[in-house]
Order: structure tokens, then C-alpha cells, then sequence
């Protein structure tokens, strides 16, 4: 896991509209992700015990600045500059 914030290797001008920096993603049982990729792939936000968390485990007052769960797939994503996908670089 890192930070998308502070990843240098993602593109700065797209980094605003992520989805993970404003939403999350619920899925149909509850479990929550940092967005409709990651729910996608299963990366499940998860306890310090590495468990599964799900809506009504988490506190909103206390997501602020949390670790956002990255993978290979971001690099995609933030060359759309979201999960629109919709080629937003600009040369
Ligand atoms: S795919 Fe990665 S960069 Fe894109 S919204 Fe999800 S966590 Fe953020």
C-alpha cells in the first residue's frame, strides 16, 4: 500500500480527481474500498488484524488521511485522472 498523494510517480495534475481521494466504494455486503477499481479487484479496506472492514466498522470521523490501498491499475487511472477513464492528460 502507499499514498496516492505522495506516490511521485503519479502524475500531480490528475491527482485531485480520484475517486479515492473523496469517496469510497461499498460493496453489496458492506465491505468498503477506496474505489470501483479496488472493488473490483478485492482489495477490501482491512483492520489491523488484516480482517475484512466493512461499513459499520468504520468511524468517518476517522478516515481522514488514510492510507489508500494503490496498485498497477492506478497508473491507468490517474492518466484519466479519475475513474472515468477518459484520456484527460494534456500535453
Ligand atoms: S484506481 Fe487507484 S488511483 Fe484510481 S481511484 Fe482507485 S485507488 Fe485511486
Amino acid at each position: 500500500m502507499s499514498k496516492v498523494r505522495t506516490d511521485p510517480n503519479l502524475p500531480p495534475a490528475t491527482i485531485d480527481g480520484l475517486m479515492c481521494r473523496n469517496t469510497i466504494s461499498v460493496g453489496w455486503r458492506g465491505e468498503v474500498y477506496d474505489c470501483d477499481f479496488n472493488q473490483q479487484l478485492g482489495m477490501q479496506w482491512q483492520s489491523p488484524d488484516e480482517s475484512g472492514l466493512f461499513l459499520w466498522d468504520v468511524d468517518p470521523n476517522k478516515i481522514d488521511n488514510r492510507e489508500i490501498m494503490t496498485g498497477d491499475h492506478c497508473f491507468g487511472c490517474t492518466a484519466g485522472a479519475g475513474s472515468s477513464c477518459g484520456g484527460a492528460i494534456v500535453a
